[in-house]
């Protein structure tokens, strides 16, 4: 009953009627094409989005080998709400909003309240469905992989869960805040929530991209007395260390790690590894101090090779730790992030270069070669 009395007040503007919108199509090929795409009826708890800018992060890229392509991908959106069905808490039309990532409210962990622990959150971001099974988006009358982490943001509009969102002030830039709800949100919750980093600590950042460099800014902040980046690019060592990094080295230079051991006789540590390498998981398990912990936002491939020594770990009392999304609650963690970047403590926009939509093929090969740490899609008005 209840549900025949939401859908059945779909009108010409209602629930029930699809949208036409403009987005971009991850084809098989490797690229994405602007497409007009179709966006059907909200489902109850969901919101509909007037997307205004979308981030790009890696998981964008790699989305490209594990979602059923053509797919509309995006997962770090803000936007405008246009319109809601049901019960979507206190989320109201005409709220700006960051969309972050999905959590499915019923699991165990989703009811105590560690959200980036849902059981569901895999099938939620990369199923290219909801949970139902349904696809929100078509394309020439076909329904296409979409609910990307449940939003599929590369579009300009996007039906989205209400318990995704995060209100934010709408006098911050858009693309400000579409840096924010994956990557910054990952790097910056690692420092304050996983690696427990307090005034006076140490700690070593390993790659210095989005991630990486919320790591450091974050680290700054919580009072670290020694933050070391460690990359292979020049240019990104300088730009951590004028975002807070004390030390900098180049693992690309032979005598890397003695410079390590030289700065650090007792080790480091906190160490967090943003690269995904073998190699730097290698050097960070040589490092790393007693009592240490190393944790890391990525593995190394499946077809890596590479030699721990779980006796060494012991013998060091060192622990190692996944960290998925930050071991953070968007709703806590980004309007933080925001507060500080206000305060001109976190200052994101030295990562971030805008794209408009039609540019977006730009803005994957530019993050892909590292020239653009963080690309944001701007969606037309
Ligand atoms: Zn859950
Ligand atoms: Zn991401």
């Amino acid at each position: 009953m209840w549900h025949w009395r939401i859908w059945s007040c779909g009108g010409h503007h209602g629930p029930m009627t699809s949208h036409e919108v403009l987005g971009a199509l991850a084809l098989t090929t490797g690229g994405y094409s602007i497409e007009s795409l179709s966006l059907g009826p909200l489902q109850p708890g969901e919101a509909r989005i007037r997307v205004r800018a979308a981030g790009m992060c890696r998981t964008d890229a790699e989305a490209f080998h594990m979602v059923a392509l053509p797919a509309v991908l995006g997962h770090e959106a803000v936007g405008d709400v246009l319109e809601t069905l049901g019960d979507c808490g206190d989320i109201e039309v005409g709220d700006r909003v960051a969309v972050s990532y999905p959590s499915c409210g019923t699991c165990p962990e989703c009811g105590r309240g560690r959200l980036w622990l849902c059981e569901r959150n895999w099938a939620l971001s990369f199923d290219g469905t909801r949970l139902d099974g349904s696809k929100p988006i078509t394309w020439q009358n076909q329904e296409v992989s979409s609910a990307f982490f449940q939003q599929s943001s590369f579009a300009a509009l996007a039906n989205v869960p209400a318990r995704s969102l995060v209100k934010i002030g709408a006098h911050i830039p858009v693309d400000i805040v579409a840096a924010l709800p994956c990557g910054l949100l990952t790097g910056s919750g690692a420092v304050t929530n996983v690696l427990e980093i307090s005034e006076g600590g140490c700690c070593a950042i390993l790659g210095t991209g989005a991630v990486g460099l919320a790591a450091v800014m974050t680290a700054r902040i919580a009072g670290a007395a020694d933050i070391v980046a460690i990359d292979i690019h020049d240019d990104r060592l300088k730009l951590s260390r004028e975002l807070g990094a004390t030390h900098a080295v180049n693992v690309g230079s032979a005598d890397a790690e003695a410079q390590i051991r030289d700065q650090f006789p007792q080790g480091i540590s906190h160490i967090l590894d943003t690269t995904g390498s073998a190699q730097a998981w290698e050097m960070a398990l040589r490092v790393i101090g007693r009592g240490g912990t190393f944790a890391f936002v990525t593995t190394p491939e499946p077809v890596e090779m590479f030699t721990v020594s779980p006796f060494e770990l012991f013998l060091k009392v060192a622990s190692m730790k996944s960290v998925l999304l930050g071991g953070a609650n968007p709703r806590e963690q980004i309007p933080l992030m925001l507060q500080w970047w206000s305060q001109g403590q976190f200052p994101i926009e030295r990562l971030v270069r805008s794209y408009p939509l039609e540019d977006i093929n730009d803005a994957a090969s530019d993050s892909a070669c590292g020239r653009t740490i963080k690309p944001v899609i701007i969606m037309p008005d």
